[in-house]
């Protein structure tokens, strides 16, 4: 996706540069920094082999004992680091469960987000690790995100090895059901949401666009919605009379078409209706993505059901783009009624001040290890994640620091592993800088 031979070689030219700096003693970090730069390199072995260890336990969401399975072999490694774990179990959402580790410290709170498992089932093809070559490997979720996973792992690891992680102060979450949340979702969400509260920076190590100069600060929200119209019912020779009116269809096309004229133009707002049911008579099932209809080209229609999902960057969007929505649905044709009504889901990851300080903060930190700029990735390109569920509780969110590669979801999961050691750095470091000098944090 983001792979140019011009990028490729900048990258590579970056990172020669990067480690030559490390080696001649970097005068841009301080000598603790440049420890615990050192550490990730000399571990890295070892945190790919961790890797590859997680990403060969089945953990698709639906596989309960394997998402417990990687969550008992990260507690492990959390566990020999002092952190306090506990399993929070998952039962009244569905769900394996997560696993939240806490680590106390005089240092303001960060909270680090992971996840546990993967959009592939014990029944997908796709299971194991396989390394491609020097610099790269395939496997089931290991950039999205037991890539993620072990760099949270490997920078504590290399930050307890300088002597700083006692003065810090780090809750993590590893989520059991990213990437088919549980319900209900309030449920679901509550230990993350918990774990945020008083934290002054969240970290997500999502794998995000694939491009370690980028990174994410704004992630689109996504709800979905349900239109339900009715009409009345007669001869379609008498559609339109004083006593019949426009029928279901007409109502719900209506409907559509003013959600589209007053709405389509809005910068990062989308909105899509995704099926559609008119007749006489129509049935959605339960799983919300099939249904029937039946109906005569003769009969004026008596319901239409649509189903859509409804993107946006901020609270204020989302609460005005409803707002404009319900407006609309609620001026009739004659004879006809409409009720639109809406499902929570992930909530927006609006781009805040605190959000644009923490990305200076790693931007910073990314030079002067020796890598490169870091700005922050368009946010209609970034789907939904966790880290959006705490966008109002936490004032400073990155996401997209995890390991980069390409083709997340699909069975060509590929990981970048030149990328680990630079991905732990920058991890390690910006959770070194807001916890122990941390001027970006202190206005
Ligand atoms: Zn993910």
């Amino acid at each position: 996706m983001h792979r140019s031979s011009i990028a490729v070689i900048g990258l590579t030219l970056a990172l020669v540069r990067g480690s030559a700096l490390l080696a001649q003693a970097n005068p841009l970090l301080s000598p603790e920094e440049r420890a615990v730069a050192r550490t990730v390199d000399v571990e890295n072995a070892r945190t790919l082999a961790l890797l590859q260890r997680i990403v060969d336990i089945n953990s698709g969401t639906m596989n309960f004992a394997g998402v417990r399975r990687v969550g008992d072999v990260l507690r492990v490694e959390l566990d020999s680091l002092g952190f306090t774990t506990r399993w929070v179990e998952g039962s009244s959402f569905h769900r394996a469960g997560h696993l939240v580790a806490e680590h106390p410290g005089p240092g303001p709170k960060l909270l680090l987000i992971g996840h546990l498992d993967t959009v592939f089932e014990p029944s997908s093809p796709f299971q194991r690790f396989e390394r491609l070559d020097d610099s790269t490997a395939r496997g089931p979720g290991v950039i999205d995100m037991k890539g993620g996973d072990v760099i949270i792992i490997a920078a504590l690891r290399a930050l307890k090895a300088a002597g700083v992680l006692p003065r810090m102060n780090v809750t993590i979450v590893y989520d059991g059901d990213e990437e088919d949340a549980g319900t209900p979702l309030t449920e679901a969400r509550r230990a993350l949401i918990d774990a945020a509260k008083g934290a002054s920076a969240a970290i997500g190590f999502e794998d995000g666009p694939g491009d370690p100069h980028l990174a994410v600060i704004s992630r689109r929200g996504d709800e979905s919605w349900t239109l339900h119209t009715t009409g009345t019912p007669a001869h379609s020779s008498q559609i339109f009379q004083k006593d019949v009116g426009a029928g279901a269809v007409y109502e719900a096309t209506r409907v559509l078409s003013e959600f589209y004229r007053q709405l389509s133009g809005e910068r990062y707002l989308t909105f899509n209706p995704g099926l559609a049911l008119g007749g006489t008579a129509v049935k959605l099932d339960s799983t919300g993505v099939a249904g029937s209809a039946e109906g005569k080209s003769n009969v004026v229609a008596e319901q239409m059901t649509v189903v859509g999902d409804l993107r946006t960057i901020s609270p204020e969007q989302l609460s005005r783009a409803k707002q404009t929505m319900q407006a609309i649905a609620a001026a009739h044709l004659p004879h006809t009624s409409a009720e639109l009504s809406f499902d929570a889901g992930y909530p927006p990851m609006a781009p805040s001040a605190g959000n644009r300080r923490l990305l200076t903060l790693y931007d910073r930190i990314s030079r002067d290890a020796g890598f490169w700029p870091v700005t922050a990735v368009d946010p209609s390109k970034a789907g939904a994640a966790d880290v959006s569920f705490v966008a109002d509780i936490v004032p400073m969110k990155i996401d997209g620091v995890g390991l980069s590669g390409h083709d997340d979801h699909t069975t060509q999961e590929t990981a970048d592993l030149r990328m680990l050691p630079v991905q732990t750095k920058r991890a390690a470091l910006l959770l070194y800088r807001l916890s122990v000098k941390s001027p970006e944090t202190s206005h």
